[in-house]
């Protein structure tokens, strides 16, 4: 009880990664059945479990849709100032702790956005799959991270176990081709009339002025993508916020496929009943469904892969593969963010991982419940107890004699 008094947050996290492994989640899911896939699985390097509540941490503040990013950072801001302001200590103390807190947040976020780090990797057992990114971007569109060269996003794509990934910037073909560490294939992602088109292939340039007016002469498009030899697919979460009730009219003029998937904090948001929805479509009409890390040079993990399989063509063609804390993020409310977010991320570690969380706990509570003597400084007293072991300790001169 007195421990529990003393360290109440170290033993409410032991708590966490002992009981949500009462109800895990898989490490990938297929995100048209939610099933574990069959042929493919996450593998965690070394140095990710050993850092894992850094890892941990990291990934789900990567895998947060924009509203749960904006709750969960305003939440967690205020709770930790106020519990920095109302522990006992002189004002100034005081102050510097309730800043602490959200500056410390701020730092995650920063530290999940760019700090480069061990990240988990996809791997399959059928070697007939190509695994795929269908849509990322480099520093030549516009919103993409400045200095994000191809090299950098083919680095990013082949650590997570990609084997190949479109380039698909925004209104700009892509010219460049590199083969190393993977291959870059040539895409471009059309805007016009509030909607995106990732188009796959060498295509050509086109007119958006005149497929842009209204959803009408968007229409025309997806011909005009056939006669230049490449596919189109639907991007989100344009067609899901704006187009939604033009899917059928997008399939009748030719659309090849859609996203049910896309890593982007505005479409992770994306509700698994509307993912349905875009599923009975696409088996109906036989469509391409992909995934897309819709990577801008931030963040240094993806949410989804595709297995494609070759020789096959529309809805059979192409597997999705997700990481369940992402498609969470349309099942909750964004409220809910602060306590959900957590809750789904210790639900979703594997064994190593929480055997590294429960090291970590261990080494910092026994670290601080060491007792200290008076005056030794807060923190320090497991080293200064075990430094004392050693000290020589010379005979006092006694003490003189009294009158
Ligand atoms: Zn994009």
């Amino acid at each position: 009880m007195n421990l529990f008094r003393r360290h109440p947050l170290a033993l409410v996290l032991l708590a966490l990664v002992v009981v949500s492994a009462v109800d895990p989640l898989p490490a990938l899911v297929d995100a048209a059945t939610g099933a574990p896939p069959a042929d493919a699985d996450l593998s965690r390097p070394l140095g990710y479990v050993v850092a894992a509540p850094f890892s941990d941490v990291l990934d789900a503040l990567t895998f947060l849709s924009l509203d749960r990013a904006r709750a969960l950072l305003a939440v967690w801001a205020v709770a930790l100032a106020a519990w920095g302001a109302l522990r006992p200590a002189p004002p100034r103390r005081r102050a510097a702790r309730a800043l602490l807190g959200p500056v410390a947040l701020l730092a995650l976020g920063g530290a999940a956005a760019t700090l480069p780090r061990s990240v988990p990797r996809l791997v399959t057992s059928d070697s007939a799959l190509t695994v795929i990114d269908y849509h990322a971007h480099t520093s030549a569109s516009h919103d993409g991270r400045r200095g994000w060269t191809a090299l950098d996003l083919a680095r990013w794509h082949a650590a997570q176990g990609f084997e190949a990934s479109y380039v698909t910037e925004h209104n700009v073909l892509f010219d460049q081709r590199g083969q190393q560490p993977i291959p870059l294939l040539p895409g471009v992602e059309w805007s016009v009339a509030g909607q995106h088109i990732v188009a796959l292939a060498d295509t050509l340039p086109v007119d958006r002025g005149r497929f842009g007016r209204d959803t009408r002469s968007l229409l025309g498009l997806f011909g005009e993508l056939h006669r230049h030899g490449a596919l189109s697919i639907a991007s989100l979460p344009e067609y899901w916020r704006a187009h939604w009730d033009d899917l059928d009219e997008f399939v009748a003029a030719g659309l090849d496929g859609l996203e049910i998937v896309n890593c982007a904090p505005k479409a992770l948001g994306f509700p698994a009943a509307r993912r349905g929805q875009v599923l009975a479509l696409a088996a109906a009409r036989d469509l391409l469904v992909v995934g897309a890390s819709d990577n801008h040079g931030w963040g240094k993990v993806t949410c989804v892969w595709n297995l494609a399989v070759s020789g096959v063509r529309g809805y059979r063609s192409n597997q999705v593969v997700a990481r369940p804390l992402a498609l969470a993020q349309g099942e909750w409310l964004p409220w809910t963010a602060a306590y959900t977010q957590p809750w789904l991320m210790f639900r979703g570690l594997s064994w190593s991982e929480r055997c590294s969380w429960i090291t970590w706990i261990l080494v910092v509570l026994i670290y601080r419940a060491v007792p200290r003597r008076a005056g030794d400084a807060a923190g320090l007293g497991i080293l200064a107890r075990s430094l004392e072991v050693f000290k020589l300790r010379w005979p006092r001169k006694p003490a003189p004699p009294g009158p």
